[in-house]
């Protein structure tokens, strides 16, 4: 692979640009490979690359309905954050961060990583002590976190109405070294990194089928044909309950649509990420000027990349009682995404009751910020057969044994 860097633009650009090669090939299907990863979006292509990375098993083919990233990897919001109450979580979303830091290096591929901050507002005394109590235990955990005043708050938010009119703000959980990123950099950069060593990205080929023989996986029906493997590893997000389905297992998930939407650009006026989780809205300013907006999901199941238009309304008056001055902006674009969402609002990176087959899932709506981390603890566990310390916690069974990671109540909210 030819290393991107400014001595290459320099010289394609005095060959008018000739000599650029392509960033990942597009194979035919083998007949089989020691490793398939069923999805080609950030949790699919990282745990490939750390495969062939961290354990140097590059004999893998990543198998995609669509095209690589164009499920949610390609359609959210792209906060990233590691302020999370439990231990377990804030584990493996620290880990990502950590890894989105050097991401740009270790790819060699500008993900765009852009660590300005993100602000999640305190409005109710009980989320005060929400956060005072998170902010604590991230001291504990190693994740630098504090809880900030209203001034402070909007001395880095000068947009941002404090004063109410419902709720005023009363103080946020301020992680300086979170931030966003460009969503489909990342899932170009692990592409075309694992395209690299050799592994096998096979887009337009949908896995129909998964076929088993004494409680293994042999290998899968795909629109291409069958193809044999010695493991299988299933990230399809908001589609998992139906592979697993094909697999002959059932998940405590349910898939929901999640929605976003951009306003027409404007000049820069806020440098940061805000979550205001009490009025359920979320906005940054994307590096074209346009506004970024997400809030809640759907309250109904369902398998449209659409969202319904009722969360629209709620969330845009959501954030113009706290950003008054985006009340005359217009609304640009509005996309979804289908959200895989568990009990617990906490993931799955967990053996199944196949043995050579593993499950990653239930990221929800809060994913996008986890891909490095997912990645290199479903590696370790498909490597391994056995989880290390990152997905120890994160089975599947715990749902049948009571041992919640919740994050749902201890957060209140998941992006
Ligand atoms: C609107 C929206 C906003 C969000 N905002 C944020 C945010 O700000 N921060 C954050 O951290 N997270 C956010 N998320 C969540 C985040 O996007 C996801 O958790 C994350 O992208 C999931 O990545 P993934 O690789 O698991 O899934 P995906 O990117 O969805 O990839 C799964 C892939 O599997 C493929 N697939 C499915 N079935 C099959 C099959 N049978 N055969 C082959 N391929 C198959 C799909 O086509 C898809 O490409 C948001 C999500 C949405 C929808």
């Amino acid at each position: 692979m030819r290393r991107y860097s400014v001595f290459a633009i320099a010289r394609e650009a005095l060959r008018y640009h000739t000599g650029w090669e392509r960033a990942w090939r597009s194979p035919a299907p083998k007949a089989s490979y020691d490793a398939i990863i069923v999805g080609a979006g950030g949790h699919g292509l990282a745990t490939a690359y750390y495969l062939g990375k961290n354990y140097g098993i590059t004999n893998v083919a990543i198998l995609e309905k669509g095209w690589l990233g164009g499920g949610n990897t390609g359609r959210n919001t792209t906060i990233i954050r590691s302020n999370y109450l439990q231990d377990s979580s804030a584990a493996i979303y620290e880990k990502a961060r950590s890894l989105y830091e050097t991401m740009s290096q270790d790819l060699n591929y500008n993900v765009m990583f852009s660590p300005r901050g993100v602000m999640m507002l305190a409005q109710t005394h009980h989320e005060v002590r929400g956060y005072l109590r998170t902010a604590h235990a991230n001291k504990l955990q190693g994740v630098e976190t504090e809880f900030i005043t209203p001034q402070r708050v909007k001395e880095l938010c000068p947009i941002l109405n404090i004063d109410g009119p419902r709720y005023p703000v009363l103080g946020a959980l301020w992680q300086a070294r979170g931030g966003t990123g460009r969503h489909d950099a990342v899932a170009w950069g692990y592409a075309r990194a694992c395209s690299d060593m050799g592994m096998d990205i096979i887009q337009q080929c949908e896995v129909t089928g998964v076929r088993s023989e004494d409680g293994k996986v042999v290998g899968v029906e795909t629109t291409k044909g069958y193809i044999g493997t010695k493991k299988l590893g299933i990230v399809v997000a908001g589609h998992s309950g139906q592979v697993a389905e094909m697999a002959g297992f059932r998940l405590p998930v349910e898939a929901v649509a999640l929605q976003a939407l951009v306003s027409e650009p404007i000049k820069p006026c806020m440098d940061i990420v805000v979550m205001a989780n009490t009025v359920h809205g979320y906005m940054s300013q994307s590096d074209k000027g346009e506004m970024v907006i997400g809030g809640g999901t759907d309250g109904f199941n369902n398998y449209t990349q659409r969202g319904s238009f009722h969360h629209i309304e709620e969330t845009l008056r959501a954030l113009i009682e706290t950003f008054p001055i985006i009340s005359r902006l217009k609304m640009l674009r509005q996309w979804g995404g289908i959200v895989d969402m568990t009990g617990d609002r906490s993931p799955i990176i967990s053996k199944t009751p196949l043995g050579n087959c593993f499950i990653n899932c239930g990221w929800g709506t809060g994913g996008f910020k986890a891909i490095p981390g997912s990645g290199w603890a479903m590696a370790e566990l498909m490597a391994k057969g056995e989880p290390g310390p990152l997905a120890a916690e994160f089975d599947m069974w715990r749902f049948k044994e009571g041992r919640f990671i919740d994050e749902s109540v201890a957060a209140g909210v998941a992006h």
